[in-house]
């Protein structure tokens, strides 16, 4: 059985999106809770630092960062992006939460390479997948995970990395980023039609985007073969050294933002055969970040599962 070590900070429960917003602190809150309630895995927590400028810049421009940090008011919450996409914001506190969620998956590819840690948990927010090189989405101001993908390539004798997406929603910014990149898979398993609309089959990259979109409505069996079929296998042939998951739980039954038919329980399986195959070709190594999942009963079920899986 493997350690595990959780990085996240207070700060990522200060980021405030306002009254009624899906993506809450009670959402971080719930997962932290739940965490600490296994008593029968080793789990380290740790506190997320801040990542560094020169690390955001391996995906993001500087001048977009000072965009984004300049737009941050002094109180309330000014909204980023135009119409019809206004929810996402920023509020006072957003800096500290922006850099601290992204500096956990720096954190996490060191203790990767130096091999503390083989399985490591981001419980950040706010989240990542849907921002692209320069352009803040969906919830999302820096793509967490491209960038720890980045820096393992820029910092290690690491080429190939697979980032596995199985948040309902299409990481259109992981796609973006990678688009033209056959050093790293993006192999993403999303409802369609849905936000953000990409992820059509079609969207291939150079080879290396695997997109599997499946219907409203999908069951927990259908998902699961879907997600074999056009995810893991894909992710099996590439060989990567190490593997990221985007990991969102709004495929849950429960979820309010979609209608697919996840259990608690289908957390474990998915997380368990994608630990296989980096066991079989990555050196153990995975990196998970908590993208969405907006349900907190189900947030805390199926984090439980998670963790058995990266554990197993
Ligand atoms: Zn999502």
């Amino acid at each position: 059985m493997e350690n595990i070590r959780v990085y996240s900070h207070s700060a990522c429960l200060s980021k405030d999106n306002g009254e009624g917003h899906p993506e809450r602190k009670e959402r971080l809150e719930s997962i932290l809770d739940s965490i600490r309630r296994i008593d029968d895995l080793s789990i380290e927590l740790k506190e997320a630092p801040k990542a560094q400028y020169k690390d955001i810049n391996l995906v993001h421009p500087q001048s977009y960062l000072d965009e984004i940090f300049e737009m941050i008011p002094s109180i309330g919450l000014v909204g980023v992006e135009k119409e019809p996409y206004a929810d996402t914001l920023l509020c006072p506190d957003s800096k500290e939460a922006i850099l601290r969620a992204c500096g956990s998956g720096i954190s996490a590819s060191k203790d990767i390479m130096d091999g503390s840690f083989k399985r490591i948990f981001c419980a950040v927010r706010p989240p990542g997948h849907h921002a692209e090189t320069s352009r803040v989405n969906g919830f999302c101001f820096l793509n967490n995970a491209a960038v720890a993908a980045r820096y393992l390539q820029s910092s290690y004798d690491i080429k190939k990395i697979a980032i596995i997406d199985f948040d309902v929603h299409h990481g259109n910014g992981t796609q973006e980023i990678f688009y033209d990149d056959s050093s790293v898979l993006y192999a993403s398993i999303h409802q369609h039609p849905l936000f953000p609309g990409t992820g059509l089959e079609s969207e291939t990259g150079v080879g290396n985007i695997f997109n599997a979109p499946i219907e409203a409505g999908t069951s927990s069996e259908e998902f699961l073969r879907i997600f074999n079929e056009k995810i893991l296998v894909n992710v099996e042939s590439f060989e990567p050294e190490v593997i990221i998951i985007s990991a969102g739980f709004d495929a849950h039954k429960r979820d309010p933002l979609a209608t697919i038919n996840l259990n608690s329980e289908d957390y474990f399986t998915m997380t368990n055969d994608i630990v296989e195959i980096a066991n079989r070709h990555s050196k153990g190594r995975v990196i998970s970040f908590l993208e969405g999942g907006y349900d907190l009963q189900a947030l805390s079920e199926s984090i439980q599962s998670h963790f058995k899986g990266l554990s197993a």
